[in-house]
């Protein structure tokens, strides 16, 4: 390389002659058309294209930034204004609600009613706003231990929005499913949100509180059965009126001796807890069929105010482990009733060879759950069988039985006593259950006809007091008229 030739040194290299222009000067040239930069902005809004382009964008930005807040300000206004009640459907007040909400409809939302019935606002926010007009029917269908199967329906508010009116509050229900996943009784999972203004929030409280009383004295004087649906306990039906007490009749003194007995141990509950007993007692009624076994444990826990949670022994599906499950998570102030308590024996005689139990209860697992029954609430378990003779000693000691009742055919005061449930108005003196008790006697039938089958007589004579007695002669003592 030699010396005359362009030479490059370093600053030239680096440092243009023209110095690049500041971002003022780009700015300048975009906005300014005077000092040179040919006003590129001024170009463009003389551009119709440019500027319809331009206008619409900056009309969507200022729609959305716009939407945006007036989301943001509803959803301010709506946290500030309104407040929320949820309750899910795993929740107990979530049929309580339902019903008070389909009640209220009932009494006071009628569709029909008019502006000057119910006040202009009200008819208006009615008109406009989906109102509960929309009802769901449920169906519950039930075996009873028995096997008879027992169907109830009751209507309630159906999925979507509602307005329902509360005193001087309006409310927004609404009732929705989440996703579809259903839990382990068959039934999706649900959500009821109550939405009322922040003014209004006391309401809520007076809701629940008003659906539950309403929830309570739907079962008052009633008594609900439970059996057991998908491992757990389950109302079997609506609540039954009370069966009184005295309709079922046993020998004398005996059902007040039994009550007496159970009120005893409910009014023990510190003695047990004291001595570290598990505070449960057992009673054993055993006799033939339709004794009134199973009638008398219903007219008790009506005396006692208590519910029946009722299980057959010879139930199929029914498993040691369900049995023991069951035991344990009884509903409260409620007595088991552990029917064909024999059937856990046979079981016993059928697997004792390879120890197989199959899904039925063992004697094994009758005992276990019975001695695992622990628990700060009282339990009282009753069983029924129709074959004591089945039944092994180990069931029958304090703790697992602590009574045991037999139950037999009608005695000649049983008679007596089911005569005058019957005839004690057509026959004020007494005659006729003289001559109807003489020819019990007479015939042999005292001690030899079930309970059942005389109030099964006395149904087939209703008032009729001949046709009773007259029909009793034809009867043969005999097991088969029982
Ligand atoms: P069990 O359980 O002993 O087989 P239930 O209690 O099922 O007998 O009685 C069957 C029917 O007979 C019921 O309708 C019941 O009202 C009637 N019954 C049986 N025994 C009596 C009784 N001692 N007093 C009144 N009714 C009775």
């Amino acid at each position: 390389m030699d010396g005359n030739g362009p030479t490059l040194d370093a600053s030239q290299a680096v440092a243009p002659s023209n110095p690049p222009p500041s971002r003022q000067d780009l700015l300048n040239q975009l906005i300014t058309p005077e000092n040179g930069g040919g006003g590129v902005l001024a170009q463009l809004q003389s551009n119709p294209f440019f500027t319809a382009g331009f206008g619409l964008a900056a009309l969507g930005a200022a729609l959305r930034y716009g939407s945006r807040g007036i989301q943001q300000a509803a959803a301010l206004l709506r946290r500030r204004l309104l407040v929320d009640l949820e309750i899910t459907r795993h929740d107990k007040s979530y049929d309580w609600v339902l019903n008070w909400m389909t009640a209220q409809y009932q009494t006071q939302l009628g569709p029909q009613q008019t502006r000057r019935q119910v006040g202009t606002l009200e008819f208006v926010i009615r008109r406009f706003m989906p109102g509960l007009h929309h009802l769901q029917i449920e169906t519950l269908t039930n075996k009873t231990a028995n096997g008879a199967e027992q169907t109830a329906f009751s209507l309630v508010p159906g999925r979507g929005k509602h307005i329902l009116r509360y005193g001087r509050a309006f409310i927004a229900v609404n009732r929705e499913r989440e996703g579809k996943s259903f839990d382990a009784m068959g039934k999706p999972f649900e959500t009821v949100t109550l939405t009322t203004l922040y003014h209004h929030r006391h309401v809520f409280e007076s809701i629940v509180t008003e659906a539950h009383q309403m929830s309570l004295h739907n079962i008052e004087g009633k008594t609900v059965i439970y059996t057991s649906q998908n491992m757990t306990w389950q109302s079997s039906g609506q609540p039954k009126r009370r069966r009184p007490f005295d309709s079922v009749v046993l020998e004398k003194d005996l059902s007040t001796r039994i009550l007496s007995d159970v009120r005893e141990f409910l009014s023990a509950r510190t003695w047990y807890l004291d001595r570290g007993i598990p505070y449960r007692r057992g009673y054993l009624l055993y006799g033939p069929p339709g004794t009134g076994k199973t009638s008398f444990v219903q007219a008790l826990a009506g005396a006692l105010d208590f519910n029946i949670a009722m299980l057959s022994l010879s139930q199929r599906g029914l498993t040691d482990d369900l049995l023991n499950h069951l035991l344990l998570n009884v509903p409260p102030r409620t007595i088991v009733l552990l029917e064909d308590a024999d059937a856990a024996f046979s079981n016993r005689r059928q697997t004792d060879g390879d120890g197989y139990s199959g899904a039925n209860v063992t004697y094994s697992g009758l005992l276990n759950a019975l001695d695992g029954v622990a628990s700060a609430e009282e339990r009282i378990i009753f069983m029924t069988t129709n074959h004591i003779d089945r039944l092994d000693d180990a069931l029958i000691r304090p703790g697992r039985v602590d009574m045991t009742v037999q139950l037999g055919n009608a005695t000649e005061w049983q008679m007596g006593q089911l005569w005058d449930r019957f005839y004690a108005t057509h026959d004020e003196k007494g005659e006729g259950k003289r001559r109807f008790l003489r020819r019990a006697i007479e015939g042999g039938l005292v001690g030899s006809v079930s309970t059942a089958a005389l109030q099964g007589l006395f149904l087939y004579n209703k008032d009729d007091v001949e046709g009773a007695i007259e029909m009793l002669g034809q009867w043969k003592p005999v097991a088969s008229v029982q």
